[in-house]
């Protein structure tokens, strides 16, 4: 069973060169992804459209395993949690936010994540692996069973986001065949603009994202200066805000100045000064983008607390009167746990970081 190759690993293109690969037509690939994505087949009984011998070959050599949901919890605002099983010691979290116009599936991209952003409780856990391909799609796959995609054929949901636990651009071969699997017609279809990859700030990966995919970008700033931005957000130290600024620029401008968003997390007395707001407008002088403020989400072991709400709306009236779009987003399944940043699944951490951190913030 362990040595069997899992198809959910494979995008079309990789797919048809495994069936190429062994004397087949590479459109048998798209045959198969259909059944997967179009029909949600876990067995080879059921494609019918193929021989008996190549579906014995297939039993043979490959399955069809998507990671196991282990538990769901479902807010009062209708958002559902999904505890996904990873491997035997790790487990990631998924969360469905429906809303009226849409349904957003929000992924993980790692078991954890190294990156130790100071307000984020999946930095502070500490980080195991990357997912697989297979453990990526697959949260899509299995959301969308649960939801009985496969049955009634409606899409229900409409939107990705990159926006679970870990950081998306350091697993990037994974995660663009992900991508991949998202945006093609024989995958799930969804329209490129749909699916947003949101990173701290990985340069040369922004860069390489913008060649390779047509997706939308966020940008998690969080912060107008440099100086903050390499306390909170350490990645920063590696990848200064200035050459940031300047990758988003170059994104913006292979895509006919289509706007990215700036995810900005608002902390009582750490990022949220008229200052800050004004710095900001600062930054994104030359950059189309709208802005995302994000009230900082509470987790267990913090020092940080969410800014009041009238500060977040003296700091959205600054922006707005600069002309920059920009929305408080609206917390949503903060009751079970689900909101940005307070993902935790179960990771075993390679490299513990949780006490360290705490004295930091002492
Ligand atoms: N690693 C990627 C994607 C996952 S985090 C990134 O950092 O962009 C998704 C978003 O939630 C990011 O903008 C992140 O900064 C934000 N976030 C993290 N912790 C948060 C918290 N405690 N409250 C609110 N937003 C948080
Ligand atoms: Fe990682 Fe994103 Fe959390 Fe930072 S905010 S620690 S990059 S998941």
């Amino acid at each position: 069973m362990t040595d069997k190759v899992n198809l959910l690993d494979y995008d079309r293109k990789s797919l048809e060169l495994y069936f190429t690969e062994m004397g087949d037509k590479s459109f048998r690939a798209q045959q198969v992804l259909k059944w997967i994505y179009h029909q949600g087949a876990v067995d080879f009984e059921s494609m019918t459209n193929l021989s008996k011998p190549l579906r014995a070959i297939l039993e043979q050599n490959t399955c069809i395993t998507p990671p196991e949901i282990i538990s769901e919890q479902k807010s009062e605002d209708g958002t559902r949690k999904w505890l996904i099983q990873i491997d035997g010691g790790n487990s990631v979290e998924t969360v469905f936010i429906p809303e009226n116009d849409r349904g957003t599936l929000c992924i993980s991209s790692q078991v954890g994540c190294p990156l130790e952003c100071k307000f984020c409780s999946t930095g502070q856990q500490g980080f195991n692996r990357n997912l697989s391909t297979s453990e990526i799609i697959g949260q899509v796959w299995a959301a969308n069973k649960a939801l009985g995609y496969f049955e009634n054929d409606k899409r229900i949901i409409t939107n990705i986001v990159f926006m679970g636990m870990g950081e998306p651009l350091l697993n990037y071969d994974n995660v663009l065949k992900a991508i991949n699997l998202l945006t093609d017609d024989l995958g799930f279809g969804l329209a490129r603009r749909r699916v947003t990859v949101s990173t701290s700030g990985i340069i040369p990966e922004i860069d390489r994202l913008k060649e390779d995919t047509n997706v939308s970008l966020a940008i998690s700033l969080h912060a107008s200066n440099n100086e903050l931005r390499n306390d909170i957000v350490p990645i920063n130290r590696s990848y200064p805000m200035r050459d940031l600024l300047a990758a988003c620029k170059r994104f913006t401008e292979a895509r006919d100045n289509e706007p990215i968003t700036i995810e900005y997390v608002m902390l009582k007395n750490v990022n949220d000064s008229l200052q800050d707001a004004h710095d900001l407008v600062d930054c994104l002088r030359d950059i189309p983008a709208k802005v995302n403020l994000i009230p900082f989400n509470t987790f267990p072991g913090t020092n940080y607390t969410c800014s009041e709400i009238k500060t977040i709306n003296a700091f959205r009236d600054v922006l707005v009167k600069s002309n920059i779009i920009t929305i408080t987003r609206k917390t949503r399944g903060d009751d079970i746990d689900a909101a940005c940043g307070q993902l935790v699944g179960k990771v075993m951490a390679k490299a513990e970081r949780h006490q360290k951190n705490r004295v930091e913030l002492n």
